[in-house]
């Protein structure tokens, strides 16, 4: 399953239905705040503020006992200034319109902040596909692309995979707009299986990427790896692949978890040995006697602290008692804006998730080239390239914090919202 999350249990990616702050509010408190920082004219920031549109459908979905349910769907669709809109497309009972637009605002500054030429857009179904059977899921799926295929598109706007949806879904969807289509066109979605155009490496990328920048941030503070403690919550593509990569390059895992609680070793976990959501759901808890609550994981007294779960798990309530000395952003919002002004006044650095979980969406502008090309790159190529535009866009959020004394996730607006305005300002306003 190349999912950036799982279909059931704890999410890789964002927030869920209960978040006490929604992702359009982060969203958009964040894109305020950033604003405030960096000299930027307001009516750039005033159409960054709104999303070009917001697409919702009415999906009919015939269930196998032969009676109809409706179920509705949504594709947010936030600016394209720089390129096509990209993002995911999420199944999960708490999809709604307000956070489709909320992700899709991130999808903006994520793409910025990699400098890809993709603008920002995520979409969904309000549906819980573990009441799906398979064939269920099929219909849906094919249907939503039927009711979206208008304004999705190669050039237009290219959903890949989000919680509750995988590589499975991705070949669902570039299957059904092919047929319409009369030509095979594999770019209309990315994350889908290398056979049929998905690009190697895609899974894990979003992991890879938060690894990257856990080593990156830990030299810059003039830590060594080898010596670091880290806390993983999420146990899914995100936190799974994040886990390994860092215990390989020398860091200690002393804590991950999945939906029932975690597990913690301060000697250090064998993250290789237990299975990851997708090989095994909920293995991380499986057999253990002495669970800890998932709030108590984000409490541990660790080094480097990766939220790779829910969204909104650290809120005003908790962001006191966190004494990890960094936290890097494995989810999708993990951090309320009330936590963001409690770690920024204690001084604990908090490496976004427009930065760290990048990877995915890097990759995915990496398999629509190969896809345009129709020519495939090979696991080591797609990494090395990976690692190549980590590091650059590392770089430049790291150049804003220092030029800046900005925060982490100031500095990455920074970046992302100049190259926002620079590309508006190019093409101006029409009519
Ligand atoms: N859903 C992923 C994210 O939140 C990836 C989106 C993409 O690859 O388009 O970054």
């Amino acid at each position: 399953m190349s999912s950036d999350s799982q279909p059931t249990g704890p999410s890789t990616e964002t927030a869920d239905a209960a978040e006490t702050e929604s992702a359009l509010d982060t969203a958009r408190r964040q894109l305020t705040r950033a604003a405030e920082h960096v000299e930027i004219d307001p009516n750039v920031v005033e159409r960054l503020a709104h999303p070009n549109a917001v697409h919702e459908v009415s999906i009919p979905l015939e269930r196998d006992d032969g009676t109809v349910e409706v179920f509705t769907g949504y594709r947010a669709q936030h600016d394209s200034v720089r390129g096509p809109y990209k993002g995911g497309l999420r199944f999960h009972p708490g999809v709604t319109h307000d956070e489709c637009v909320g992700l899709s605002m991130w999808m903006t500054w994520k793409s910025a902040v990699l400098d890809l030429p993709f603008g920002g857009a995520k979409g969904g179904i309000v549906v819980d596909p573990k009441n799906l059977s398979a064939d269920e899921n099929e219909r849906l799926t094919r249907r939503f692309a039927q009711e979206i295929r208008d304004v999705i598109g190669p050039t237009r706007d290219i959903p890949a995979p989000d919680m509750g949806t995988d590589a499975q879904t991705m070949a669902w969807i570039m299957d059904a707009y092919s047929m319409q289509q009369s030509e095979t066109t594999p770019g209309v979605v990315t994350g889908k299986p290398p056979v049929v155009g998905g690009s190697y490496g895609r899974e894990e990328a979003p992991g890879r990427s938060v690894a990257i920048v856990t080593r990156e941030v830990c030299t810059h503070y003039d830590r060594s790896l080898s010596g670091t403690t880290v806390a993983i919550q999420g146990f899914g593509s995100v936190g799974a692949n994040a886990a390994r990569l860092l215990d390989d390059w020398g860091a200690t895992v002393v804590a991950v978890s999945d939906v029932n609680g975690a597990i913690h070793d301060p000697t250090g976990l064998d993250v290789h040995a237990i299975p990851t959501h997708e090989e095994e759901p909920e293995a991380v808890t499986a057999g253990v006697d002495d669970v800890l609550p998932n709030a108590d994981l984000l409490e541990l007294d660790v080094d480097v602290l990766i939220p790779a779960a829910v969204g909104n798990v650290l809120t005003e309530a908790n962001a006191d008692n966190v004494r990890a000395d960094i936290v890097v952003e494995g989810a999708n919002g993990p951090t309320t804006t009330a936590a963001d002004e409690i770690f920024e006044k204690r001084g604990i650095p908090v490496v976004p998730d427009i930065l760290a979980n990048a990877g995915g969406v890097t990759v995915s502008y990496f398999e629509w080239l190969q896809d345009i090309n129709r020519r495939a790159w090979s696991l080591e190529k797609v990494n090395e390239e990976l690692e190549a535009e980590m590091l650059a866009a590392f770089e430049d959020v790291r150049t804003a914090v220092d030029e800046r004394d900005a925060t982490w996730r100031d500095a990455a607006y920074i970046v992302a919202l100049r190259r926002l305005a620079e590309a508006q300002e190019a093409r101006g306003l029409w009519p």
